[in-house]
């Protein structure tokens, strides 16, 4: 398992407006980090950098130890695997869209494979069976069994780093509750990346930092976060 390193990094989407101002921290392999903040702080842009969707102009990326700059594109996706908060599905059966990118595997290898990868509960409280067609000519799925399917989905990908970009603040407190119980013993043993708006929904991760304008303004585990206030 690989480790992820933002060393130093500086970033602005214009020349004018620097976003990320010298950020550095690290997620140890095979921990889970959160990164929150409140809107604005830059938190969604760490996520588009590790996809190198921009460069930064300042500092260096490392995963497992390399410069992302040094990666080839198709490598780098390979080892990143997010769930996104608006999951866009294909209008396909549940199995298709949990199975996506497996080239070759059947539906009943998917369903065998999501069931040794432990995600097997967590996608049986979806309606009906992997069959289902969903999408807007099958069953109209609801936000947070969207959610559902589309981190079964990441974690049946197995990524080296998996990140979470606000993967449950658009569901109903309750859901998210539901889905976050389920998330922190699911992360077990991955290298995680969680980027959250509250620190209430983080409470599983081994470090926390909390990003204001670009910067680190605090570093703990939850229990530290909250005696700091
Ligand atoms: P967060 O995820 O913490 O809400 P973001 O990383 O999305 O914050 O955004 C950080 C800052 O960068 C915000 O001020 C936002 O307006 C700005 N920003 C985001 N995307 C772009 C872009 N494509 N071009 C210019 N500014 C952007
Ligand atoms: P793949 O489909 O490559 O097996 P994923 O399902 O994890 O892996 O990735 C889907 C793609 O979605 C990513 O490669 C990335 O380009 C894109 N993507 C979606 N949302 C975001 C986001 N918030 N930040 C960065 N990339 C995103």
């Amino acid at each position: 398992l690989p480790s992820v390193e933002f060393q130093n990094v500086d970033f602005g989407y214009d020349p004018d407006r620097q976003i990320l101002h010298g950020l550095s921290f690290k997620v140890e392999p095979g921990q889970t980090l959160a990164i929150v903040g409140p809107s604005g702080a830059g938190k969604s842009t760490i996520a588009r950098l590790l996809f190198r969707f921009y460069d930064p102009q300042g500092g260096r990326i490392l995963i497992g130890g390399q410069d992302i700059a040094r990666v080839t594109q198709g490598s780098l996706r390979a080892a990143l695997g997010i769930v996104p908060q608006d999951t866009v599905l294909f209008n396909d059966t549940i199995g298709y869209n949990i199975g996506y990118g497996r080239e070759g595997a059947n539906q009943d290898e998917i369903v065998r494979a999501a069931h040794g990868a432990a995600i097997g509960t967590f996608i049986e409280s979806l309606p009906k069976g992997y069959d289902t067609e969903v999408g807007e000519r099958g069953l109209k799925l609801s936000g947070g069994e969207k959610q559902r399917v589309a981190i079964a989905r990441t974690l049946l990908k197995n990524p080296p780093l998996t990140i979470f970009d606000e993967a449950t603040s658009a569901l109903d407190s309750a859901t998210e509750a539901e889905i976050l119980d389920t998330l922190g013993s699911l992360a077990q043993g991955r290298t995680t990346l969680v980027i959250a708006h509250r620190l209430s929904t983080v409470t599983h991760a081994d470090t926390i930092i909390v990003l204001d304008r670009g910067r680190v303004a605090e570093q703990g585990s939850h229990r530290e976060l909250l005696r700091k206030g």
